[in-house]
């Protein structure tokens, strides 16, 4: 059953700490269901995403390891995967999400930020946009954010 609470997400063992995610860059993989599936781990350079055997285990984020370079966001078939700059500016948070929607928006484009029901969070400004073709056939986009709502927009309309 899909769930949309930033709660049910923190528990889960890809969810990094609040002083980790207050430090900078970082994967929130909020991936809850037991399927096979690896990319994620396979694909980290820093081995900071472990699944394991058997291949059903959910994916645990070593939140030490993890530079926030966000080269699982793409190869995750689940779009389960993002990355949170707490530190963008004084005010601002980046969140990177996968997008498969056309047409991509545009960097410096105005656009709102969705939560995980697609609900209207706030404004967000679009800071980079990386097309799919450059990206494991997924294009990845970064939005700016207020704060304090980092832990809530999860896509961008
Ligand atoms: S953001 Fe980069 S370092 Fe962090 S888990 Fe993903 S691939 Fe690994
Ligand atoms: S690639 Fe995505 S769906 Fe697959 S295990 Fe990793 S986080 Fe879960």
């Amino acid at each position: 059953m899909k769930c949309f609470e930033e709660k049910f997400y923190r528990d889960s063992p890809g969810y990094p700490s609040e002083e980790r995610l207050r430090k900078g860059p970082v994967a929130v993989v909020e991936c809850v269901e037991e399927i096979p599936c690896n990319p994620c781990e396979t694909i980290c350079p820093f081995e900071a995403i472990t699944v394991g055997k058997p291949i059903i285990n959910l994916p645990k984020l070593d939140e030490k390891k993890c530079k926030g370079c966000g080269k699982c966001i793409a190869v995750c078939p689940g779009l389960a995967i993002f990355v949170v700059n707490h530190n963008f500016n004084k005010k601002e948070a980046a969140v990177s999400l996968p997008y498969e929607f056309l047409p991509l928006p545009k960097k410096e484009e105005k656009v709102d930020a969705l939560n995980r029901k697609g609900e209207r969070v706030c404004s967000g400004k679009i800071i980079k946009v990386i097309p799919p073709e450059k990206n494991n056939h997924t294009a990845v986009i970064t939005v700016a954010i207020p704060k304090k709502y980092s832990g809530e927009v999860r896509n961008i309309k």
